[in-house]
């Protein structure tokens, strides 16, 4: 018996760039984790929430709590 007689394809985990064998065992695949999974969803659902540099903020002379 040969345990592995097809070749098994390869992928790179888009988060922390391991090797992540492309088999039903590699659930989260492509990534080599559900953790590595979670966070490359974060980091897209933040780039999708939050603007850098909203310049609402910075101009609104936000140092006076007490003057409503
Ligand atoms: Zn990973």
């Amino acid at each position: 018996m040969s345990p592995a007689d097809k070749p098994i394809h390869i992928v790179r985990c888009p988060t922390c760039k391991r090797s992540v064998p492309w088999i039903q065992e590699s659930r989260y695949r492509p990534f080599c984790s559900e953790r590595c999974q979670l966070i490359d969803l974060g980091a897209w659902a933040d780039g999708q929430h939050a603007i850098p540099g909203d310049p609402e903020w910075a101009d609104d002379g936000g140092d006076d709590p007490d003057s409503r």
